[in-house]
C-alpha cells in the first residue's frame, strides 16, 4: 500500500478531494475527475453511488438518487467494494467500486477502502451542508418555508425579471385559538400542518408559501390566481379528530396584498405586504386591504405619531384648551370642556390628526389620564385665584372600557389635586358593541356614585343612542353638531327643526341635562332656547382656547 500511497496521482486525488464544494451534481463531478485521476494506478472500473433518505421535516424531499459517478471502458461487475454511509438525519448512503480487472488486490483493496471513506466524509459533509441550508429556510414546526426562504425565493424572481407577475401578500389565520381550546396543544400543532401543507397544495410552479410563526403567513401568488387563492384562505376547512372526538374547522383569514412593480429588492415586499396587512387588520370591513401608495403614507404618519407619542407626553407638548359652555336660562358661564392639542416646533396640530391614531394603538388612554390631570391642576389653580368654580368635561375614548380600575384612577387624580368630584364631568361616546355597552352602563352608575358626572358625547352618531339613554344613567346628553337646524333656509329645515326639538324634549322627560355643541349663529341659539336645550357649546360663544385665555375671558361669557 505504501508503494501506491507514494503515487502522485494519489496525492493530487487528494487535493482535489480537499477543494470538493457546491451542489451534490458539482461535487460529483469534482469526485470524477479526481477518481480519474487515480483509476487506472487502483484497478478501478466503476464507482456507483445510492442515495435513500425518507422524505423528513430536515429532507422535505427526502432522497432516492443512484448514479455512477465514474466508469472506465471496460469494469468487471463482480467482486465489488461497497462502502455504506448513514447521513446525519438517518438517511442511506453507499458507494460500490467495481475493480477494471477481476478483483481487487489486497494492496489495491485497501486503497480503495480509503479512498471510499474520504469520499464518503465528503458525501456526509454536502449532505449535511443541504440540510443545514435547508434548517435555515424552513418553518421546523409546519415543514414549510420560513421568512428567510420566502426571502431567498423573492430574491431568485427578482433575478429572473419575473416578480412583477406576482403578487405578495401577508395574511394571518383567524380563530385558531379555537382550536387549542378544543384540543390540546400538540393536536393544534398537527392541525396547524395539516393547515399549513393544504394551503400549500394550492400553489403550484413558481408560488411560494412560507410561514413566519404564530398563525402568520406570506405568500407569493401569481395575478390571476390572486382572487382565487384569498378566497381559499378565507374559508379554509379542515377536519381532525385525535381519536375520541372529531372536529370541523373553517378558517378565515385578514389579507393585506401588495402587487409587485418596480420592486429591486425583498424587503420591499415586506414592507409593501405588512402596511397592507396592518390596514386589513385596522381598518377593512371584509378583513383584506391592497397596498397602495396613500396607503403607505397614512401608516407611515401613523407609525411617526406614534414613534413621537411618549416623548411628547415627557415634554408636555400636549396642551389642554377650553372651550366654554354656557347655561341659556341663567346666561352665564357654566362650564367648559378640555380639549387636547398637540404643540409640536410651534404648530399645533388638531386632536383629529392623532386622536384616532392614538385610539388604534391604545395610547390614548394614557393621554387621557394626562389631559384630566392637567384639568385637575387647572381648577386647582383657577380656585385658588378665587374663580367661581364650574364644571369642566374631559373625553374619555372608548378605549377605557376594558381597564377595570378606571373608576378609581380616575378618582385618584381628583383626589390627588383635592378637586370637589362635582366640578368634573366625563365625556363618552356610543359604543357599537353590546359587550362595551354593559360595561359603560356600569361604568356611568359608579362614575355617579362618586359624584362625578357623566355625558354621552356627539349622541345621535352612534349606534344604539335610544336604547343606551334608557339604560344608561347619564347626566348630560351632548346632542352632535349634525342635529342642530342650520341658519339658513334649505329643504329639511323644518324637519331638523322638529327632530332637534323632540331630541330636547325626550332628553328632559328622561330626567338628564341638554348640551348642545357646535352652536355657531345667534339664530340657532335663538331656536335652542325656544325648545329648551339647558347648555350651549360653540363658536358663537367662543372657540376652545388656551388656559390663560380662557382664564381671562372667564368672566365676560354671557349670551
Ligand atoms: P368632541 O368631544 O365632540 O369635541 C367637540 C369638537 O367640536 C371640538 O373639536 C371642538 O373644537 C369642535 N367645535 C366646538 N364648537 C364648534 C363649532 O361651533 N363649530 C364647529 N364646526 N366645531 C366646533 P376638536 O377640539 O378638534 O376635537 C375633536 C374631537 O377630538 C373631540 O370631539 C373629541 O372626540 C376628541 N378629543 C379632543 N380632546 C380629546 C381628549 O383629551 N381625549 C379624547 N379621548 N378625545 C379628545
Ligand atoms: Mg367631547
Ligand atoms: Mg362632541
Amino acid at each position: 500500500m505504501s508503494g501506491i500511497f507514494t503515487n502522485d496521482n494519489l496525492s493530487i486525488f487528494f487535493q482535489r478531494m480537499l477543494e470538493v464544494d457546491g451542489s451534490i451534481d458539482e461535487a460529483f463531478g469534482q469526485v470524477r475527475l479526481a477518481v480519474e485521476d487515480i483509476a487506472m494506478d487502483c484497478n478501478i472500473g466503476r464507482v456507483e453511488a445510492y442515495m435513500q433518505a425518507e422524505e423528513s421535516m430536515l429532507r422535505p424531499h427526502g432522497a432516492n438518487d443512484c448514479r455512477v459517478i465514474y466508469e472506465a471502458n471496460q469494469y468487471f461487475l463482480k467482486n465489488p467494494y461497497i462502502e455504506n454511509i448513514i447521513s446525519p438525519d438517518g438517511g442511506h448512503s453507499k458507494f460500490i467500486f467495481y475493480p477494471k480487472r477481476h478483483v481487487f488486490t489486497e494492496c489495491e483493496y485497501q486503497v480503495v477502502e480509503y479512498i471510499s471513506k474520504q469520499m464518503s466524509i465528503i458525501m456526509s459533509r454536502i449532505v449535511m451542508r443541504g440540510i443545514l441550508n435547508n434548517v435555515l429556510v424552513t418553518d421546523l414546526s409546519s415543514g414549510i418555508p420560513n421568512l428567510a426562504g420566502f426571502m431567498n425565493h423573492v430574491g431568485m424572481l427578482i433575478a429572473k425579471g419575473t416578480l412583477s407577475k406576482y403578487e405578495a401578500m401577508y395574511f394571518n389565520v383567524k380563530n385558531f385559538k379555537y382550536v387549542n381550546k378544543e384540543f390540546s396543544y400538540m393536536h393544534g400543532d398537527i392541525v396547524m400542518k395539516q393547515y399549513a401543507r393544504k394551503i400549500q397544495s394550492l400553489l403550484s410552479g413558481e408560488e411560494y408559501l412560507a410561514r413566519l410563526g404564530g398563525d402568520n403567513y406570506v405568500a407569493i401568488v401569481q395575478k390571476e390566481h390572486v382572487q382565487d387563492f384569498v378566497k381559499r384562505i378565507q374559508t379554509c376547512s379542515l377536519t381532525y379528530t385525535d381519536g375520541t372526538k372529531r372536529r370541523e374547522f373553517t378558517f378565515s383569514a385578514t389579507v393585506g396584498i401588495a402587487e409587485l412593480e418596480d420592486i429591486h429588492e425583498p424587503g420591499q415586499v415586506m414592507q409593501r405586504i405588512s402596511v397592507a396587512f396592518q390596514v386589513a387588520k385596522t381598518q377593512s370591513h371584509n378583513g383584506t386591504a391592497v397596498f397602495t401608495k396613500e396607503i403607505y403614507k397614512e401608516v407611515m404618519n401613523e407609525k411617526e405619531i406614534l414613534a413621537h407619542f411618549h416623548a411628547a407626553m415627557r415634554n408636555h407638548e400636549f396642551v389642554v384648551y377650553y372651550q366654554p359652555k354656557v347655561d341659556v336660562k341663567k346666561d352665564k358661564l357654566c362650564g367648559a370642556e378640555a380639549l387636547v392639542r398637540w404643540v409640536q416646533n410651534g404648530k399645533v396640530i388638531p386632536p383629529m390628526k392623532f386622536i384616532p391614531v392614538l385610539e388604534r394603538d391604545g395610547s390614548i388612554c394614557q393621554l387621557d389620564f394626562y389631559v384630566l390631570e392637567m384639568v385637575c391642576q387647572a381648577i386647582q389653580k383657577w380656585d385658588k385665584a378665587g374663580f367661581e368654580p364650574i364644571r369642566i368635561s374631559s373625553n374619555f375614548s372608548r378605549r377605557h372600557l376594558g381597564n377595570p380600575h378606571l373608576v378609581e384612577e380616575i378618582v385618584a387624580i381628583i383626589d390627588k389635586y383635592h378637586v370637589s368630584h362635582e366640578y368634573i364631568e366625563i365625556e363618552l361616546t356610543e359604543s357599537e358593541n353590546f359587550n362595551d355597552y354593559k360595561v359603560l352602563t356600569k361604568l356611568v352608575s359608579d362614575l355617579k356614585e362618586q359624584g362625578i358626572s357623566a355625558s354621552i358625547d356627539d349622541f345621535g352618531t352612534g349606534y344604539s343612542s335610544l336604547n343606551m339613554l334608557k339604560d344608561t344613567n347619564f347626566d348630560i346628553v351632548k346632542i352632535d353638531k349634525s342635529f342642530i337646524p342650520m341658519e339658513y333656509d334649505y329643504a329639511q329645515k323644518q324637519k331638523d327643526k322638529m327632530m332637534f326639538a323632540e331630541i330636547v324634549k325626550m332628553v328632559k322627560n328622561l330626567g338628564m341635562e341638554t348640551i348642545a355643541e357646535g352652536i355657531e349663529s345667534k339664530e340657532q341659539l335663538d331656536y335652542l332656547v325656544e325648545v329648551g336645550c339647558d347648555i350651549v357649546q360653540g363658536y358663537l360663544i367662543d372657540k376652545p382656547l388656551p388656559e390663560k385665555e380662557f382664564a381671562a375671558r372667564r368672566n365676560h361669557y354671557g349670551r
